[in-house]
C-alpha cells in the first residue's frame, strides 16, 4: 500500500449487503425572469441540470395575472417535452426545479417549485440542500397549529415567510431564513420578482446568468450554456438577489459567516463541463488526479476510469504520472438507473448492466483504475472483478478524494456511516473487500491543494469537507439521515 493505513479498524461489512454506490445530490434549481419563453428555457436549464436530481422535476410560471405549474415524478424529458405542456406554463417569469427524494417514494406533494397564497399574493419556492434544524422549527410550527402539506424543509420557509410580520416580500423571505440553519440554495417568483438566495456559508452553488437582458439563477453553468446565456458571477454567500421589472439588486442581510462551499461538487456532484465558484470543474478534476498521481504512484502499464464521473481525474493522473490513458471500461449509457430494475436478481446485476471491460485494452496488463470516490464499495468490488477476468494482471485502484467516512446533512443522500465502507475499514480492510493489488486515497491536504485553498488557513475561504472529516459548519440539531421532515412525517404517522 502506497499511504498509510487508517487507525479506523472495525468489522468489515461485505459488499453483498451494500446498495447504490454514489452519493447523490438531491436537488438543482433554475430560474429566470423576463423573458417570452421563460418555461421553455426553464425546462431547458432543468435538462443541463437532471444530474442533480431524477427522481422528480417541477417548474412554475407566472404570466403577469396567474401562476401556472407542472410537477411530476421523473424524468425532465419525460414530463417537460411536449409543447402542449410548455404552452400550458404561459408567462415572462418561471422557476423550476429537479430533485432525488431521500426516502421512500418520491410523493408528487413533495416535488418543489411548491407554492403558496400569501398576504401579499403567490410565491413558488425551491431549494437545494438541506436545513439542519427543519425538524425543530417544524415541530414548534406544528404545536402552533401550521398544517403540512408535504415533508419538504421547503414548506418549513413557506410558513415562516407566511407568519412573517415585515411589510415586503424579500423582508418575509429574510425573515424567514433568519431562522434557518443549515445548507440552502433557494429561488423563488412573486407576481412582481425573480428571488435567489444562498445560504451565509454558501454551501450549495446558485450562479447568475444573463440571456438577451432577462436574469438567470442556476445551480451550474451547464444550464447556461444549454441556452446560449452568458455566465455573470456566483451568488455570493449569503446574497439576496431580486430581479423586478426595473431591474436587479442585492443584499447581503445576514449576519457574515466563513465561507465553506461543498469541496464535494469539485470532487463528483457538479458537471465537468461546468465552472463553479470561479473555477472549471474539469480543469480541477484534472488537477486533483495529478495531486493523487503525485501522492500515490502505482506501478502499471495504462491508466483507466471508471466512466463517467472518474474520467477527467484519471486524464491527470496519467498526465502526471506519464502513462498511457486508456478506456479500460466502457459504460452503456442506454442502461436506467439500477433502483427501477425489476427485480434484486437483476438489481444486483447493474454494475454489469452498465460497465464493460474492454478486453483489448486491459487484458496481459497493469492497470491503474482511478474513481471519483468510494461510498458503499459496491462498484468497485464489480468493477474490479470484471477487470481482473478480462485478464488484466494487477489492479491498483487510486480513488480522486479521501476516504468518505462520515454522512452528509447538506442536501446530499448518503448512506448510513455503519454502510460508509471507509467508515468501517482501514485500507488493508477495504483493498480485500473490492479486491485490488493496492489502494490509496487522495489526502485531504492534497484536495485542497487542487482546488486551490489551503485547510484551515484562516486567510483563505474554507471549503465544507465534513464527509470526509467529520467537521460539520453547523450544528446538527435534532436531525435524522435523508430528510429531517420525513422523520417528522414519520413520527407524525406513528403518533
Ligand atoms: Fe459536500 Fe460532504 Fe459537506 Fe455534504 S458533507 S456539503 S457532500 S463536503
Amino acid at each position: 500500500m502506497s499511504s498509510a493505513p487508517r487507525s479506523i479498524c472495525r468489522p468489515e461489512i461485505g459488499p453483498d449487503k451494500l446498495g447504490p454506490d454514489k452519493l447523490r445530490e438531491e436537488c438543482g434549481v433554475f430560474g429566470i425572469f423576463g423573458n417570452d419563453e421563460a418555461a421553455a428555457h426553464t425546462v431547458l436549464g432543468l435538462h443541463a441540470l437532471q444530474h442533480r436530481g431524477q427522481e422528480a422535476a417541477g417548474v412554475v410560471t407566472f404570466d403577469g395575472r396567474l401562476f401556472h405549474n407542472h410537477r411530476a415524478v421523473g424524468l425532465v424529458g419525460d414530463h417537460f417535452s411536449s409543447e402542449a405542456v410548455i404552452s400550458a406554463l404561459p408567462g415572462h417569469a418561471a422557476i423550476g426545479h429537479v430533485r432525488y427524494s431521500t426516502q421512500g417514494a418520491p410523493l408528487l406533494r413533495n416535488v418543489q417549485p411548491l407554492y403558496a397564497d400569501f398576504v401579499f399574493g403567490g410565491l413558488a419556492l425551491a431549494h437545494n440542500g438541506n436545513l439542519t434544524n427543519a425538524l425543530a422549527l417544524r415541530r414548534q410550527l406544528v404545536e402552533e397549529g401550521c398544517l403540512f402539506q408535504s415533508t419538504s424543509d421547503t414548506e418549513v420557509i413557506i410558513h415562516l415567510i407566511a407568519r412573517s410580520r415585515q411589510p415586503s416580500v424579500v423582508e418575509r423571505l429574510v425573515d424567514a431564513l433568519s431562522q434557518v440553519e443549515g445548507a440552502y440554495a433557494l429561488v423563488a417568483l412573486s407576481g412582481s420578482a425573480l428571488y435567489g438566495v444562498r445560504d451565509p456559508l454558501g454551501v450549495r452553488p446558485l450562479i447568475l446568468g444573463e440571456l438577451d437582458g432577462a436574469p438567470i439563477l442556476a445551480s451550474e453553468s451547464c444550464a447556461l450554456d444549454i441556452m446560449g446565456a452568458r455566465f455573470v458571477r456566483d451568488i455570493a454567500p449569503g446574497e439576496v438577489f431580486t430581479a423586478t421589472a426595473s431591474g436587479t439588486e442585492s443584499i447581503m442581510p445576514f449576519p457574515p459567516r466563513a465561507k465553506r462551499f461543498c469541496i464535494f461538487e469539485y470532487v463528483y456532484f457538479a458537471r465537468p463541463d461546468s465552472a463553479v465558484e470561479g473555477q472549471s470543474v474539469y480543469e480541477t478534476r484534472k488537477r486533483i488526479g495529478a495531486e493523487l498521481a503525485k501522492e500515490h504512484p502505482a506501478p502499471a502499464d495504462l491508466v483507466i476510469p471508471v466512466p463517467d464521473s472518474g474520467v477527467p481525474a484519471a486524464i491527470g493522473f496519467a498526465q502526471a504520472a506519464g502513462l498511457p490513458f486508456e478506456l479500460g471500461l466502457i459504460r452503456n449509457h442506454y442502461v436506467g438507473r439500477t433502483f427501477i430494475e425489476p427485480s434484486d436478481r437483476i438489481r444486483h446485476l447493474g454494475v454489469k448492466l452498465k460497465h464493460n471491460a474492454n478486453h483489448a485494452t486491459v487484458t496481459g496488463r497493469r492497470v491503474v483504475l482511478v474513481d471519483d470516490s468510494i461510498v458503499r464499495g459496491t462498484t468497485s468490488t464489480k468493477i474490479v472483478a470484471m477487470i481482473r477476468q478480462a485478464g488484466a494482471t494487477e489492479v491498483h485502484m487510486r480513488v480522486a478524494s479521501p476516504p468518505t467516512t462520515h454522512s452528509c446533512f447538506y442536501g446530499v443522500d448518503t448512506p448510513e456511516r455503519s454502510e460508509l465502507l471507509a467508515a468501517q475499514n482501514d485500507l488493508e480492510a477495504m483493498a480485500r473487500i473490492i479486491g485490488v493489488d493496492s489502494l490509496a486515497f487522495l489526502s485531504l491536504d492534497g484536495l485542497y491543494r487542487a482546488v486551490g485553498g489551503t485547510r484551515r488557513d484562516a486567510r483563505q475561504p474554507l471549503f465544507c469537507d465534513a464527509c470526509f472529516s467529520g467537521d460539520y459548519p453547523t450544528q446538527l440539531e435534532d436531525l435524522g439521515r435523508g430528510g429531517s421532515a420525513d422523520q417528522l412525517s414519520l413520527m407524525l404517522e406513528d403518533a
